[in-house]
């Protein structure tokens, strides 16, 4: 089998959207002087889809949803002179073609999203090929289906917050992820606002239930050292990107601070980049997304290393490419759980895209046994809201 060619596509969402109300979201953007900006470049609403086929006919699906036009370049560019006409079985070969290729200038970051995304049509190839899930490629099934957690509750008005919360509680979901709506910039009366939220989810979901806290990298160590021994009352089973990624002894400060486990992760790359995170024991909880990390074949990789150090994995947004890591570890213990919804950030735009991205069922996700690949497909039910560049 090789590989004939390789087709990326990028799906700009023109249709309906939602858009985010006030402090939806704190991100690295709060750390600067312009306000008006930050959650104005807090979208995702296009994403390169990479179709990868065979001379015997099989096609392999893979997806990047950072900076997709760039990501498309580089495939185009890159990444496919180096697939074609080579044997997908020899995956770990081609990660490290293409991976060397471009390390002068690509190593992390949208470079590292790309071969993430060629990565996974090549597994999607390996497991239509066999006619196996790609999980039972990995390791197999270690759990009878996969525990997830519910996540958006991005700051709004506090009782639609809690009307969210208790709706997917409803829903069987016995764990929680909401976002701070403040850092810095907006001083004591943002701390208060923060605590306030956190408060009000509490009373909704009770501490039967796990609660995790997201910042999406939009404090600073300082104002960070302010606000964990105050949420630790909150009992949160982690908190997520307090500081820009590459502020790693950040991190590790922080984690060793209070009770609290620090987790991040999602704008990490590559082994060697997890390596760095765990031995500085700078995260407690690894939460890479294996369409950025470097595909499937890194992914693996990392979660031996995760194993071995001790550290959980739970990957970032759910997705099926990460549903397929997690239910072949033991160190996985559980995934993200992106609802879907109208098209508003944009976490949610891939369902549009896929069909038979796993629906939660009481808190859980399943992946089925008989579904060869990936197990998706693309859904036509969306074209027509989507401008396509070929
Ligand atoms: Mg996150």
């Amino acid at each position: 089998m090789k590989i004939k060619s390789v087709r990326a596509r990028v799906f700009e969402w023109k249709g309906k959207t939602v858009p985010p109300q006030g402090n939806f979201c704190s991100n690295a953007m709060d750390l600067l002087y312009a306000p008006q900006e930050t959650m104005s470049t807090f979208r995702f609403h296009s994403w390169t889809v990479v179709e990868i086929e065979t001379d015997d006919g099989i096609v392999g699906l893979g997806n990047v949803a950072l900076a997709p036009a760039i990501a498309k370049a580089i495939i185009d560019q890159y990444l496919a002179p180096l697939v074609i006409g080579q044997d997908p079985w020899d995956y770990e070969y081609l990660w490290q073609r293409m991976y060397r290729a471009t390390h002068a200038w690509g190593r992390k970051g949208v470079t590292m999203a790309a071969i993430s995304a060629v990565d996974l049509a090549i597994w999607d190839i390996l497991g239509k090929s066999v006619n196996k899930p790609v999980f039972k490629l990995l390791g197999g099934r270690t759990k009878e289906k996969i525990p997830c957690y519910y996540s958006k509750l991005y700051r709004t008005d506090l009782k639609e917050m809690q009307a969210e919360a208790q709706k997917f509680l409803d829903q069987g979901f016995t764990a929680f992820k909401m976002r701070f709506g403040y850092g810095p910039a907006h001083l004591q009366k943002g701390v208060a606002e923060n605590l306030k939220s956190v408060e009000a989810v509490r009373e909704v979901i009770g501490y039967d239930n796990d609660l995790m806290l997201e910042c999406y990298m939009g404090w600073n160590v300082e104002y960070a050292k302010r606000m964990l021994p105050k949420l630790e009352k909150f009992q949160p089973r982690w908190l997520e990107e307090p500081v820009i990624a590459d502020d790693i002894d950040g991190y590790a400060e922080l984690n060793q601070l209070t009770s609290i486990p620090i987790s991040g992760g999602e704008h990490e790359f590559s082994l060697y980049g997890f390596k760095q995170l765990l031995d500085r024991k700078a995260v407690s909880v690894v939460q890479y997304d294996t369409n950025r990390v470097g595909g499937i074949t890194a992914a693996h990789k990392i979660n031996a290393l995760c194993e071995a150090y001790s550290v959980p994995v739970i990957p970032h947004a759910g997705q099926m490419h990460n549903y397929h890591l997690t239910m072949s570890t033991l160190a996985s213990p559980m995934s993200e759980y992106f609802p879907m919804h109208d098209v508003e950030v944009g976490n949610e735009l891939f369902y549009y895209i896929f069909d038979g991205e796993p629906v939660a069922e009481n808190g859980f996700v399943q992946l089925d046994d008989n579904k060869p690949g990936l197990g998706l497909t693309l859904k036509t039910e969306y074209l027509k809201d989507f401008n396509i560049v070929e």
